[in-house]
């Protein structure tokens, strides 16, 4: 097997001295275990701020993918079956099958199955989850998206139009917000560009938001929140722009505007609804064969460009989920 491993813990942005291919020897699957041959890994964000709390360094980087079992001696997982597994950065992995789940029975033969990765996976299930389980939004109110054009981000949006909500989303370049508005968003804008963040916020709802899903973090949120309308709602699921940082940040945080306006702000991590994921995920399936869902991808092709494709992803390199092809 092939595995990237952490040589050192993250200090400011990730460099290439941070991983290591190293070739490992695995052993022959016991009874009750497979062996998995990964077909696509996927890169997060989390990657960067877990692999600290969650990690020693030496460790094979954390991380899920969809891998095929090329032996078996577990009838649960078949062989020639597809999985979806926390196997970490590895191309093969012997496993007893704890952390793995089927792919959907049904899933399409013409849909990749790298999906499962991204808008049919846990990116999906956080932007749903995020919306009707935090924000509890409803038809015809407004909300706010940052990272707009990302995995979590594009399908916030696009589920947003679906209940009916005008959408505003704000993202870093002028092909992604050609995208944004490509998927239905009503307003969209470069934050890089705008010049005024706060002009381009109050010019895309001058009425203000009733909800904003929050990828980003530090100042988009100082100069965000004050936008929010009375008893506007926050759901607090990333803070992108932080996870670099060397130092903490601190301030400038605006409670006169939460308490004037009475805003309710809420943090969350999707897997506090992991008991309701067979449910989510048809959802979202049904949503994208219906055509009501574009499940954009970037491709990196090579195991051996996982560090690449990961730091790409932190530098906003990619427009919808970032995955890598074995
Ligand atoms: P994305 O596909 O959105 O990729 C990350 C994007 O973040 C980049 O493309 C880039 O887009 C943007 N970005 C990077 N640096 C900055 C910055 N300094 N300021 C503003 N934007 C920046 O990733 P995901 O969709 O997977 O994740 C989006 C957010 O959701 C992250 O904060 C992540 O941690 C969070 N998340 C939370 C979960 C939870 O359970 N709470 C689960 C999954 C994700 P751009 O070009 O627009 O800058």
């Amino acid at each position: 097997a092939k595995t990237w491993v952490l040589t050192h813990h993250f200090e400011g942005f990730p460099k290439d001295s941070n991983f290591e291919l190293k070739l490992e020897t695995l052993p022959e699957p016991k009874d009750g275990e497979v062996l998995l041959e990964a077909l696509f890994l996927s890169v997060d964000p989390y990657m960067r701020p877990f692999s600290r709390v969650r990690m020693n360094e030496g460790e094979v980087m954390i991380g899920t993918q969809v891998a095929k079992v090329i032996r078996s001696n577990n009838p649960v997982f078949p062989l020639g079956c597809h999985v979806v597994g926390r196997c970490g950065w590895r191309t093969h992995t012997v496993s007893d099958g704890a952390g793995l789940t089927h792919l959907l029975s049904d899933w399409p033969q013409d849909v990749s199955m790298s999906l499962a990765l991204g808008a049919v996976g846990m990116p999906g299930l956080t932007a749903l989850y995020g919306l009707e389980e935090v924000l509890g939004l409803k038809a015809g109110e407004t909300l706010l998206v940052n990272a707009a054009a990302g995995a979590v981000g594009s399908i916030v949006g696009q589920i947003a139009k679906i209940k009916g909500c005008r959408v505003v989303g704000s993202a870093g370049s002028d092909a992604k917000v050609a995208f944004l508005k490509e998927l239905g968003f009503d307003e969209a804008f470069n934050y890089k560009t705008v010049g005024s963040l706060e002009e381009a916020l109050k010019s895309a709802s001058p009425s203000g938001y009733d909800c904003f899903f929050e990828n980003v973090g530090g100042p988009f949120s100082s100069v965000a929140i004050p936008q929010m309308k009375e008893y506007g709602r926050i759901a607090v699921c990333g803070s992108i722009s932080t996870y670099n940082d060397a130092t903490p940040q601190t301030g400038p945080y605006p409670h006169l505007t939460m308490i004037f306006k009475q805003l309710k702000m809420e943090g969350f991590m999707v897997s506090r609804w992991e008991h309701k994921k067979p449910e989510g995920l048809r959802r979202l399936i049904t949503w994208m064969r219906e055509g009501k869902l574009q499940c954009r991808e970037h491709v990196t092709e090579g195991f051996e460009n996982m560090p690449a494709a990961f730091m790409g992803m932190l530098q906003g390199g990619n427009i919808g989920k970032a995955i890598v092809k074995v």
